[in-house]
């Protein structure tokens, strides 16, 4: 059986929640252990990794801005929530063993590298794992977007969007028992349907450059690898 990978190059979009584990909030240390052991699988079969990590488990704009702040200066402390995810995700790869680079779209000189696009296609050649925090550098969009964005950048074969559920379905699986997988969508179908995939942003992003988007979930322990091996979990939308 060939064991070679499908893909040379990948985004994967990790939430800030999935960081946190059980208790919803802040960095659960055994979760980014366990995650550093499946990404270190992939490194080890041969795939380029780039990671960009979410922040939603410290802080989002939106959630502060209901609570009373500035919007822009809420989304400043949702993208610098994303560099602490950063180091705590790179720690824990490093620890086991797994080359990694840390790069901030918003410049933090002797903490994290600046993003540089050439730089982290050299990384990525390099069979160093890249993450790519601080979003966008930008307020008023989110981490899936940015996924998109740097997943198009790097030219990855595909992003991956880990979550906690099975894939896309029809209405939301937690609350309805009989609700329907899909296993293909096109950007269309997402983007008419509002099914919550991912922003608008992110879709029209995706469908601009024809770069293919699956969501699965994480949680099932090896899902990652099997699907650099052609599996087929979760959902993908392509055009
Ligand atoms: N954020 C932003 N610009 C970006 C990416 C993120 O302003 O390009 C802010 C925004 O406030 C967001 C927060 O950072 O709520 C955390 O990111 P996100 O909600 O996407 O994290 P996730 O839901 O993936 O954990």
């Amino acid at each position: 059986k060939d064991r070679s990978p499908r893909y040379k190059r990948i985004l994967l979009k990790l939430s800030g929640e999935a960081l946190a584990g059980e208790e919803g909030f802040g960095i659960d240390p055994a979760v980014l252990d366990s995650m550093s052991l499946e990404i270190g699988q992939l490194v080890g079969i041969g795939v380029q990794v780039g990671l960009v990590i979410g922040g939603g488990n410290l802080f989002r704009g939106a959630a502060l801005q209901a609570a009373g702040l500035d919007r822009v200066a809420g989304d400043h402390m949702g993208m610098l929530a994303t560099v602490m995810n950063g180091l705590a995700l790179r720690d824990a790869l490093e620890r086991s063993n797994i080359r990694t680079r840390l790069m901030s779209a918003i410049p933090m000189s002797g903490v994290v590298e600046h993003y540089d696009h050439r730089h982290a296609i050299r990384y990525l050649k390099n069979g160093e794992v890249v993450i790519f925090c601080a979003g966008t550098g930008n307020p008023f969009f989110t981490t899936d977007s940015a996924a998109c964005l740097r997943g198009i950048e790097i030219n990855a074969d595909v992003v991956l969007k880990a979550t906690k559920v099975d894939g896309v379905y029809d209405s939301d699986p937690v609350k309805n028992p009989a609700a329907i997988k899909y296993d293909r969508l096109t950007y269309d179908d997402v983007l008419a349907s509002k099914l919550g995939v991912m922003d608008l942003t992110a879709i029209c992003l995706c469908q601009d450059h024809n770069m293919p988007l699956r969501v699965f979930n994480m949680n099932k322990k090896g899902a990652l690898l099997k699907l650099m091996l052609g599996g087929s979990e979760g959902t993908l939308v392509e055009a």
